[in-house]
């Protein structure tokens, strides 16, 4: 091999569940890919969740914090599981999750979805419709109404309970999460819509007039915008006409669990999310699968394809990036799928099987 001329560290967080199995696979893969181009990487491997809390007592020990804080990028697996399941809030699981996003002050989230040629029939959508959808949703992840302020509970002038939260968008938080969508939709297809509901919120008056403004920066990415309701309905129309889609975080948690289901396939999808310099973090949309976790039944590809990401958003590997995605295909396209993408006449095979598999798509592409 080529004696190294880039050298990254990586903090490895297999997490709960069927996440050491699906990290093992990823960690081989982002190995081998990367290798072809001369790049080495540093793997520390530290505990988050359920693991971190039977190991230490916390679900986020500052080891782990700092480990990631400190790396190029991060790489997780999945987190929680029945045991922990009945612990208090902040000794839950998925709360060292949530304290690693703030540590990392990420607050974009990536989340492709991606029909595959192979797995048309796992759509929801009829095949016309499904075929050949390949968008991303950019969603602002720490801002808008799930942070706002004031909040809370009280009663109105007549008496009656209310409940009640605030849509609040500052211009610095629009114009980050701008330039995020806009580096993203040039590394695709060069189309971004901007998803608001600027005829009724003023946050989103605000949110269109700054990504009009940071558009002027882009000029060569194709704006469009689009009320919410239209694209929810959209999406499910006419999924084809969307590259990359930019918008709020409550807009973006619906949307983006609504594109997912047009592939039909939680056991292939990534994320990444990222910040404004420091490392990303990068993820399978999927949980720990409790149900099937130990027994090499998991899918690795969703956590391979974050390895994909994490080299093309996080480290600006496209081309190794790009040699791991082929090689997902070239998998597919020889036959083999673990059960959760299994249909007759295909090769059913397990985690590290499926893992092999890839390497050795990736190893023929050399
Ligand atoms: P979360 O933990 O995010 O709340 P959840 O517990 O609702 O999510 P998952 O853990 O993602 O959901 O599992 C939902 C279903 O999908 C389970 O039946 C699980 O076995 C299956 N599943 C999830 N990920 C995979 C995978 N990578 N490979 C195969 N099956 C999977
Ligand atoms: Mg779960």
């Amino acid at each position: 091999a080529a004696s190294p001329s880039k050298r990254y560290s990586i903090t490895l967080l297999p997490g709960d569940g069927i996440g050491p199995e699906v990290i093992s696979v990823a960690k081989n893969v982002l190995n081998l890919a990367a290798s072809i181009d001369g790049i080495e990487f540093k793997y520390e491997e530290v505990p988050i969740g359920g693991a971190a809390l039977d190991l230490t007592g916390l679900p986020l020990p500052d080891e782990t914090l700092l480990s990631a804080k400190q790396s190029d990028a991060v790489l997780l697996g999945a987190i929680g599981g029945y045991k922990w399941d009945k612990n208090e809030k902040h000794l839950k699981p998925e709360n060292g999750l949530l304290k690693l996003r703030e540590g990392l002050k990420v607050f974009a989230n990536l989340r492709p979805a991606t029909v595959l040629p192979q797995l048309v029939d796992a759509s929801t959508l009829k095949r016309e419709v499904a075929e050949g959808v390949d968008l991303m949703v950019v969603r602002e992840l720490t801002g808008g109404i799930y942070f706002g302020k004031p909040r809370g509970f009280g009663t109105n002038e007549n008496g009656e309970e209310i409940g009640f939260n605030t849509e609040v968008y500052a211009a610095y938080e629009i114009d980050r999460i701008a330039r995020v969508a806009f580096e993203t939709a040039r590394k695709r297809k060069g189309k971004l819509c901007s998803v608001d509901k600027a005829n009724v919120l003023e946050a989103s008056m605000l949110w269109r007039k700054r990504i009009m403004e940071i558009a002027l920066e882009y000029p060569d990415v194709e704006l469009s915008h689009m009320y919410v309701d239209n694209a929810a309905m959209q999406l499910i129309r006419d999924p084809k006409q969307f590259d990359t889609i930019v918008t709020n975080n409550i807009f973006g948690d619906i949307l983006s669990d609504e594109a997912s289901m047009i592939t039909g396939s939680i056991g292939m999808l990534p994320s990444a999310s990222l910040g404004e310099s420091g490392p990303g973090l990068f993820e399978p949309i999927h949980g720990s699968a409790p149900d099937i976790a130990g027994q090499d039944k998991a899918n690795p590809l969703a956590t391979v394809l974050s390895a994909a990401m994490l080299l093309k958003y996080g480290l600006g590997e496209e081309k190794a990036a790009k040699r791991i995605e082929d090689a997902v295909l070239d998998t597919l396209n020889r036959g083999f799928r673990t059960g959760d993408i299994y249909s007759t006449g295909t090769k059913l095979v397990g985690c590290k099987e499926m893992g092999e598999e890839v390497l050795k798509s990736v190893d023929s592409q050399v």
